[in-house]
């Protein structure tokens, strides 16, 4: 019986790929199945993996292999699914012998059935493809329960020329209106529903033959359980002025925004497939903060794509000083098979990749400090995730601040919960991070 088994999970890979694994947590849970963090005691352990770079599938596979030492001990089983089978399985099935069963993005309602025929044929089985894209609103939570992430969409229509995400999660797909409200609603109370999709701003255009980002935005804020929210990756070219019009007077909407721009420079841009140019960038910068004076923008950049100059390159750095984001990612183009990008020469070598990276984040860490520097003697409202152990102090986020990929607020209080709100004076900054105390905390 599957459901006498103990199942261990790994989630590799965005927090897209996390609201996946917490759905499959939940089939998992609503068969009866126990779950167990502790690897070396499950029978069967799900691998959830990612392929959107040469890196991920590395790390993916390195798991698995891992893995596989717990079949000395309890293991019985070892489940690859994701986004690894889904576009590469045709490569892994006969190299990676550690796998028993291979599932596919749409596959995961059919776990029991490819499990079930593994341990009655000792065969490995690859049920890649074969099941049915499904919408399932039921989850168990990775993250701290005070903040979860909603999925909104699966799959991409924009198909940027470095990206293998159209060819591995297909075209774009809204999940209903109706079902996100009543996913959002079980998830209880929340202090910050991250709102998340390959491209959150083209939510409804497929399903409803118009965008409804804002009207989905309106009814989710009108959840009592949930208290803000946070959007990311919000593609700029489809940030209306009705959608920017709804963070500005929405108070549970964070004056927050992630807008993947990937570069500054028109050419680099054309041949990326992205539709805006860095003047029309900068526009909607400067209309954004017009009409919402405190927003972050927080942004993700590829450099080396191929043909990049060293022109190019000093004018995204450039672009940097003249953007002023709040917070910036940087990568190195990943020359992946299947993309567009592929075959584009010449391509940069690995070295001036990362030197430019590098000196991309000393472009944008300059920035950083001194806006936080700025917050120096200010009080500023924090969201605690709890305590810092090595810091010894609570640690939290601002507005600013999304979980794992931006700063943080380390502060001192009498005494603080998890998923509570309080008001922070800021002592100090560093590049990235805040510290301060509240008002009632003694030295
Ligand atoms: S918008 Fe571009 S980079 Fe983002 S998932 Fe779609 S194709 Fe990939």
């Amino acid at each position: 019986m599957l459901t006498e088994k103990l199942f261990g999970m790994i989630s590799l890979g965005c927090d897209k790929n996390r609201v996946d694994t917490e759905k499959l947590l939940g089939l998992l849970k609503e068969r009866g199945c126990t779950l167990t963090d502790d690897l070396s005691k499950a029978q069967i352990v799900i691998v959830n993996t990612c392929a959107f770079l040469l890196s991920s599938r590395a790390e993916a596979i390195e798991t698995v292999l891992e893995c596989a030492d717990y079949k000395r001990g309890n293991l019985e089983k070892i489940v690859v699914t994701g986004c690894l089978p889904q576009k590469f399985i045709g490569e892994l099935f006969s190299p990676l012998q550690e796998a028993d069963v291979f599932l596919g993005i749409s596959d995961y309602d059919r776990i029991f059935e490819a499990l079930e025929l593994a341990y009655a044929t000792g065969r490995r089985v690859d049920f890649v493809g074969k099941g049915q894209d499904q919408y399932r609103s039921s989850r168990i939570l990775t993250t701290d329960e005070h903040y979860a992430y909603l999925k909104i969409a699966d799959g991409c229509y924009n198909h940027c020329t470095y990206c293998l995400i159209p060819k591995i999660r297909g075209k774009y797909r809204s999940y209903p209106m109706e079902a996100l409200l009543k996913e959002a609603e079980e998830l209880g109370e929340i202090a910050e529903l991250i709102v998340v999709a390959q491209d959150t701003t083209r939510y409804g255009e497929d399903l409803y033959g118009e965008n409804k980002l804002v009207e989905l935005l309106q009814k989710l804020s009108a959840l009592e359980n949930i208290q803000t929210i946070r959007l990311l990756y919000c593609y700029p070219e489809v940030i209306t002025d009705a959608l920017i019009d709804e963070i500005a007077r929405n108070a549970k909407i964070l004056k927050y925004l992630d807008i993947p721009l990937q570069h500054s420079e028109n050419r680099v841009l054309k041949l990326m497939n992205r539709k805006g140019t860095r003047e029309s960038y900068l526009a909607l910068l400067e209309k954004l903060r017009a009409r919402i004076p405190e927003i972050a923008i927080r942004s993700t950049f590829i450099s080396g794509f191929p043909t990049e100059t060293e022109e190019d390159f000093e004018q995204m750095k450039a672009f940097l000083e003249e953007a002023q984001l709040f917070n910036c990612g940087f990568f190195a183009y990943s020359r992946e098979p299947d993309t567009g990008a592929y075959k584009m020469k010449p391509q940069v070598h690995h070295a001036t990749k990362k030197r430019r990276v590098k000196a991309l984040y000393a472009v944008q860490e300059k920035i950083s400090r001194k806006r936080l520097l700025g917050l120096v003697g200010k009080q500023i409202e924090v969201l605690c995730d709890g305590i810092d152990y090595e810091k010894n102090c609570f640690v939290g986020r601002a507005y600013f601040n999304a979980p794992d990929i931006d700063g943080k607020v380390y502060f001192n209080a009498r005494e603080a919960v998890q998923g509570e709100r309080y008001p922070v004076w800021v002592e100090r900054a560093d590049s990235y991070d805040l510290y301060g105390k509240t008002e009632d905390y003694l030295e």
